[in-house]
């Protein structure tokens, strides 16, 4: 295969990628496969001789788009969106199509200058400070890792262990039990250990109480241990949670701690003003997380971390062995000294594609939408017999309940066995609840309103 080869699959791969997205309606959200159906059609053993493009397309298209959740569907309200807006299905396109490596300005000078800008563009799209600089990483997994490793070298190295952890006291970091799973990752990897993760109790709204943080540090420090720094979420996975950032950054601040906030999903909704509120207090934090990729329509995977200052990122982070300078290496940014990973991928095109093809304008719109439509969809839910409403509706997530643990487990099966949407679980006060976010790119008003339609078709004349 050629690049001749290549520019006449792609355009059959296009037209066959717009077909896709215009039959997603049509299909079930979910496939209906079991465990080792897929690895089953493929041959133990790679070829010998070259396949046919025709022969592999032919194998592609029997196998894969039945074998595949559609992250893309527009009844996707699973777990949070994946959303690719086709403006930045093309920017990835190109993006793939140069293949280049983004570690160093040299190495990719127009992905490098378009990353800077993009920050810059989205700090005043979200209504940060627009003195925050950043970086755009895979994920927010990395981007929390990231300031959790930095959390701990300031905590160690910079007061001068070289020993790091082998030579110190035990490290602290806080967050509350709502924030996501990769802070506990991020914990376990950087070697601070899952204990020392101290899960801050929460208030009454399940945000992370401020006297409750001061009173978790005194008494760490009382306790001889190192407190390092403080993770707030902003949009909980499991229900939404937001922490009162402000009142939470000022303790933080008192005891010369680093804070980092997580809204990994939440942060794409800042775009519209009136959501704000929810992330009040957020300029003063050292580091801060959203998905692009999650709410805003940038194809996965695009993660974006910004700081107002990332001096410390760098000096945790940032390394040059000969092979990687470069002339002018302290004036320009090279933006490998910035995250984990030393090769990094052009993924500003897709943030400028999108910006550009929508507006914030569009983009709102969406958003607004799909927030206005989940309390509809939540209000028809609550008026359905059986049906209770365990948590309050955050932006466009909300959980619901059927009966008891044991039905609405069984409902959820038989929601997904049905396909017409995709729910998935968490646990809220020890009780199983069923979540709905409203956040895919395409959705409509009746796509949304197919929630309560299913529940109430799936449930009717089963209420005693
Ligand atoms: N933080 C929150 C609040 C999330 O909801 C998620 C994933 O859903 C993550 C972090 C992890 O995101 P990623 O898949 O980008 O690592």
């Amino acid at each position: 295969m050629n690049h001749d080869d290549l520019a006449h699959w792609s355009k059959i791969a296009a037209d066959w990628a717009r077909d896709y997205h215009n039959s997603l309606r049509d299909r079930p959200v979910r496939p209906d496969v079991a465990p080792g159906d897929v690895s089953a059609q493929l041959p133990d053993t790679p070829p010998e001789a070259a396949d046919p493009l025709t022969e592999i397309f032919a194998d592609f298209e029997r196998i894969v788009p039945g074998a595949t959740t559609h992250w893309q569907h527009p009844r996707f309200f699973a777990y949070f969106p994946a959303n690719a807006s086709p403006a930045s299905m093309l920017a990835e396109q190109l993006a793939n199509a140069i293949a280049g490596q983004a570690m160093l300005w040299q190495t990719a000078p127009a992905a490098n200058e378009i990353e800077a800008v993009m920050i810059h563009w989205l700090t005043k799209a979200l209504g940060l400070p627009d003195t925050f600089t950043g970086t755009i990483h895979d994920s927010a997994t990395t981007a929390t890792l990231s300031a959790i490793l930095t959390m701990r070298e300031r905590a160690l190295e910079f007061n001068g262990n070289t020993a790091g952890l082998s030579a110190s006291p035990r490290l602290r970091i806080y967050a509350s039990a709502q924030t996501h799973s990769s802070v506990d990752k991020a914990v376990r990897i950087a070697g601070i250990g899952q204990e020392n993760l101290v899960k801050v109790p929460t208030r009454d709204d399940y945000g992370m109480g401020p006297e409750a943080l001061s009173a978790a540090i005194l008494a760490d420090i009382t306790a001889g241990y190192t407190p390092a720094g403080v993770v707030l979420c902003t949009g909980g996975t499991s229900i939404g949670a937001c922490d009162p950032l402000a009142a939470c950054i000022k303790i933080a601040k008192a005891h010369n701690l680093m804070t980092h906030v997580d809204a990994a999903w939440a942060g794409s909704a800042m775009i519209c003003e009136e959501f704000r509120p929810l992330w009040e207090g957020v300029e003063a934090a050292d580091s801060v997380v959203f998905n692009p990729h999650k709410w805003l329509g940038v194809q996965f995977d695009c993660a974006v971390q910004f700081m107002p200052d990332p001096t410390n990122q760098i000096r945790t982070l940032g390394l040059r062995p000969e092979y990687l300078k470069t002339q002018g290496q302290d004036e320009i940014v090279n933006y490998n000294e910035w995250t984990v990973p030393l090769g990094r991928r052009f993924r500003a095109l897709k943030i400028w594609f999108t910006l550009r093809a929508y507006g914030l304008d569009g983009l709102r719109t969406r958003i607004r939408n799909h927030v206005a439509w989940a309390q509809e969809a939540r209000e028809e839910i609550g008026a359905l017999e059986g049906f209770t409403l365990p948590t309050e509706q955050r932006l466009s997530l909300f959980t619901f309940a059927y009966k008891s643990d044991a039905e609405t487990a069984e409902l959820l099966d038989k929601i997904n066995r049905d396909g017409r949407i995709y729910l998935t679980q968490t646990t809220h006060e020890d009780r199983f609840v069923i979540r709905v976010q409203v956040g895919q790119f395409d959705c409509t008003r009746d796509d949304v309103m197919m929630i309560p339609k299913v529940l109430k078709e799936l449930t009717e004349g089963a209420v005693s």
